[in-house]
């Protein structure tokens, strides 16, 4: 059998450009990282040509017993991380958490309450097109217009009066911390389970640099690709009473047979958040991106809710005039890498919308630290500002990749290969 770059010369060039993509430019997309070199082997190993369903100990297919050994791994590993009772370690990704979390404890037509996309809240917590909402019957909180972040008293009085069955926190563009007791007292309130759907912020909590949803919340969900430095994949933590509908409700309720090499990948991912190490990695992430705020502050530009606790920001570009796809295509020509998205109560629509979300995980892992993000908060600024003056965007571009370059990032893959 031959190599890839022989068997397939066009796939082998495009993972070559990509390498040299992620290198050369800087990934501020809040819902991306860097694996480690251990977890890409991980899941690039034989374990892709493995049928494993079932859970270890209960396969439908012989010759699991490897199979057997990661998952057991990864499950422990998950449950030691998060301090939780159980363990799914097979979901393909973050939907198909939810989509099974959801399935172990809601029938088709109950309510949900989950934060509106709009103000920060994922597809899959109720969006209409989404399974969620197609589903359930969904109601939404939103935050607040002045302080542009959650208000917990109207989401009290959202949920007396909708009577949701289960009540989401997290979301994907939400730059606070949640106030989970309050969530959970809500819950208990108006009878309704608590899901915190965790998939942004997992690294920052198993690094202890964010309050942790597990003692509240009945389930708690993630991906495990975006601070949580893992491959792409999911993850359903919940207390013990829950453990058996869940595991059901992922196979064979959602799934067939789970990825056994991106389980393996998982259960490194989660050897690695349990070194003391990821602890510093999570706090720089957060201490980056208020840094990273603060800069973007100090140079005119608004930030929705005035900062951030975690991750990720949201910069109001159109306060400036500009929407958030001419800023995201100009950060891009000069190298900086962010996604357009709506802020609250937005006036323009979602494909032209009037922020940015920008993210320091992935930059946290290349090993910057706040002098860097100095560096960059000036590169943004002047790229917003100089969005149609491609001279310049070049220039800083330049000078992206001089940073880059100080920061390599798979250097044992860019290099030539011998044979
Ligand atoms: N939940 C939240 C809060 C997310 O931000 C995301 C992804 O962006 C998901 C779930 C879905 O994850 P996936 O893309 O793996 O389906």
């Amino acid at each position: 059998s031959k190599p890839l770059s022989a068997s397939d010369p066009e796939i082998a060039a495009a993972i070559d450009n990509e390498v040299h993509r992620q290198h050369e430019g800087l990934e501020m997309i809040a819902s991306e990282n860097f694996v480690s070199q251990a977890v890409l082997e991980a899941a690039g190993s034989v374990f892709t040509n493995k049928y494993a369903e079932g859970y270890p100990g209960r396969r439908y297919y012989g010759g699991c017993e490897f199979a057997d050994v990661v998952e057991n791994l990864a499950r422990d590993r998950a449950k030691q991380l998060f301090g939780a009772e159980h363990a799914n370690v097979q979901p393909h990704s973050g939907s198909q958490a939810n989509a099974a979390a959801y399935m172990a404890v809601l029938q088709p037509g109950d309510t949900i309450l989950g934060l509106d996309l709009a103000h920060g809240g994922h597809l899959t917590h109720g969006h209409k097109l989404n399974f969620s909402g197609k589903l359930y019957r969904v109601a939404s909180y939103t935050v607040r217009k002045d302080t542009e972040q959650i208000d917990y008293d109207e989401l009290e009085s959202i949920a007396e009066r909708e009577k949701p069955k289960l009540i989401i926190g997290g979301g994907s563009a939400y730059p606070r911390i949640f106030d989970f007791p309050r969530m959970r007292e809500i819950a208990d309130k108006v009878g309704a389970l608590l899901l915190v759907d965790m998939a942004h912020f997992a690294g920052l909590v198993a690094g202890g640099a964010h309050p942790s949803p597990v003692p509240h919340a009945h389930i708690v969900t993630t991906t495990t690709h975006k601070t949580l430095r893992g491959p792409r994949s999911g993850l359903i933590l919940a207390q013990q009473q829950f453990a058996a509908s869940i595991d059901k409700s992922v196979f064979p309720g959602q799934q067939g047979g789970p990825l056994v090499h991106i389980m393996a990948a998982k259960a490194v991912a989660f050897k690695e958040a349990l070194e003391p190490d990821f602890k510093q990695y999570a706090q720089q992430i957060v201490a980056n991106a208020r840094v990273l705020a603060t800069e973007l502050a100090a140079r005119g530009h608004h930030i929705i809710s005035g900062g951030t606790d975690t991750h990720l920001m949201l910069v109001d570009v159109f306060s400036k005039g500009i929407l958030g796809s001419e800023a995201e295509h100009a950060l891009g020509e000069a190298g900086i890498t962010v996604n357009k998205n709506a802020i609250p109560y937005d006036v323009n629509p979602p494909l032209k919308p009037s922020g940015i979300r920008i993210g320091t995980p992935a930059l946290t892992t290349r090993g910057m630290k706040e002098a860097e993000m100095i560096l960059i908060a000036d590169w943004i600024d002047e790229a917003l500002a100089k969005r149609n003056d491609s001279q310049a965007l070049s220039h800083i571009r330049g000078q992206v990749l001089e940073l880059a370059n100080r920061f390599p990032l798979y250097g044992w893959l860019r290099e030539p290969q011998t044979v």
